[in-house]
């Protein structure tokens, strides 16, 4: 495939997976240590896929809108069903995939159904979006043609790598097919025109391809994806850009717009993007927390909140546990007290690498450790299928003090994944830690039950 070179990808996504570090150090060096620790939205993306060992599973339905609710919609329960290219098919069962996902099962028939229609899907991470949109746009590729045809923005140059490597890995059986990344590092000369028929990239690059050097003919695209749009919006001008791209698109052009949360900020920017579209969203929230025991414990201090971790831990038996704390000094002073009491524990923090990050989940993975303390670098996208219990040394909150519902939910939605019921257990050390258990347990409308964990019979019934 032209420019798009297998191994020289690896090394770059290598490359970049030691340089994220780079910039979280710089904001989180030893003296930031009291502060909270968090990753950009395009960094905890590119992580979330970089440790990503497959797809996420789940059982949660999907929400379906359309404006005509009489027209037909297909779902697809094989690959084989889609009537790909051989080739495209071949490439797909290559990567390992045997039936489609969930998300996948509705949204395919769609993206390539005859005439085109416009898509807004909405799934968390790792329910096979990336996939999804790929194989639209390498379905429509006409090889005959040698101009672009199929566009594709994403929010940072490591997300459309990744992005890329899917579609090399997709396309492998289709040496026809040629792409070319727009992205910072990739020159074309002014007055040539792009002969390959996918391009990747950032919205910059892409609208200065467009607009300035005019190499792509943005009225000949027939396949535009956004992808990450909630990354996209909190991506510093990325928003403006798209939307210059969109307006010298033409009407027949179809519109993909990918996101994994939709609040309404992706909402009204997708409403810009795309005319008339299918809504697919994978339903979670409430229904994610159905299987799930919560509770609190009132503590005054941090030695209380260490003193109920033990004793629960005492009291019932625990595949394994992740523990939240907002900071990596409280994280490092729980690690060394429990580990000196002789548990297990494994920590993962923002001062970490992300290879060193790697191993640490690999080694929680495999069960070498039995509980793993952390901080929001990781509130969500692990699957560890053992995890019972999630404890919130500290409740999530914003950088105001509010309670984030959507951490919380991603910190404890884990335990109960599979079918299997998980338990959450809150510490609570003060008025404003209360108030914000409240506003959670609002929110989700399920009960958070007070626990007493100097009651040991108390603490038997909720391992039962
Ligand atoms: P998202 O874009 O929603 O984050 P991806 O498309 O990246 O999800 O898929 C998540 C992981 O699952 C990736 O490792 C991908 O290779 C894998 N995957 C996607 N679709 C399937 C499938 N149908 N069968 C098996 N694995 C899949």
């Amino acid at each position: 495939m032209s420019g798009w070179d297998k191994k020289a990808a690896d090394q770059e996504i290598s490359k970049l997976v030691n340089n994220i570090n780079i910039s979280n150090d710089k904001v989180s060096g030893n003296s930031f240590e009291d502060q909270a620790d968090v990753a950009s939205p395009a960094e905890t993306s590119l992580l979330l896929k970089i440790i990503r060992k497959g797809l996420v599973h789940t059982n949660l339905d999907l929400e379906i809108q359309r404006k005509d609710p009489t027209s037909p919609l297909y779902s697809v329960k094989s690959f084989e069903a889609l009537h790909l290219k051989p080739e495209l098919l071949k490439g797909i069962y290559a990567m390992g995939f045997n039936t489609p996902s969930k998300i996948q099962e509705t949204a395919l028939p769609t993206l390539l159904a005859d005439p085109p229609q416009n898509m807004i899907a909405q799934s968390q991470s790792g329910t096979g979006k990336t996939a999804a949109f790929v194989l639209a746009m390498l379905s429509r590729v006409n090889t005959k043609l040698n101009f672009p045809q199929v566009l594709c923005l994403s929010p940072t140059y490591e997300l459309a790598i990744q992005t890329g490597e899917v579609a090399a890995r997709m396309a492998q059986f289709c040496p026809d097919i040629k792409m070319k990344f727009a992205v910072r590092g990739e020159e074309v000369a002014p007055n040539t025109k792009l002969s390959e028929h996918i391009i990747i990239g950032t919205p910059g690059k892409i609208l200065d391809w467009g607009l300035k050097y005019r190499v792509i003919d943005l009225k000949k695209i027939s396949v535009f994806v956004l992808d990450e749009a909630d990354v996209m919006i909190a991506t510093q001008g990325h928003h403006d850009q798209c939307i210059r791209i969109h307006k010298q698109l033409t009407s027949k052009c179809q519109m993909l717009f990918f996101s994994a949360t939709y609040d309404k900020e992706v909402m009204d920017f997708a409403q810009h993007i795309v005319n008339n579209p299918i809504i697919i969203r994978l339903l979670r929230e409430q229904e994610s927390l159905n299987n799930i025991k919560q509770y609190y414990v009132k503590c005054r201090t941090e030695e209380e909140k260490y003193n109920a971790i033990q004793n629960i831990y005492g009291g019932i038996t625990i595949g394994q546990a992740i523990i939240f704390c907002h900071t990596r000094k409280t994280a490092g002073w729980l690690a060394s007290k429990m580990s000196n009491d002789g548990h297990s524990v494994a920590v993962l923090s923002g001062d970490l690498t992300v290879e060193q990050r790697l191993a640490v989940l690999d080694r929680f993975r495999a069960g070498l450790e039995k509980v793993l303390i952390t901080t929001n670098v990781l509130s969500r996208g692990i699957d560890v299928e053992q995890v019972t219990i999630v404890v919130n040394f500290d409740l999530p909150m914003d950088s105001k003090g509010n309670a984030d519902c959507e951490t919380y939910l991603h910190r404890i939605g884990r335990t109960g994944r599979f079918g299997k019921s998980g338990i959450a257990i809150n510490l609570i050390e003060n008025e404003k830690a209360m108030a914000v258990c409240d506003t959670i347990k609002h929110h989700f409308k399920k009960n958070i039950q007070l626990l007493d964990a100097e009651n040991s019979d108390e603490i038997e019934k909720i391992g039962s």
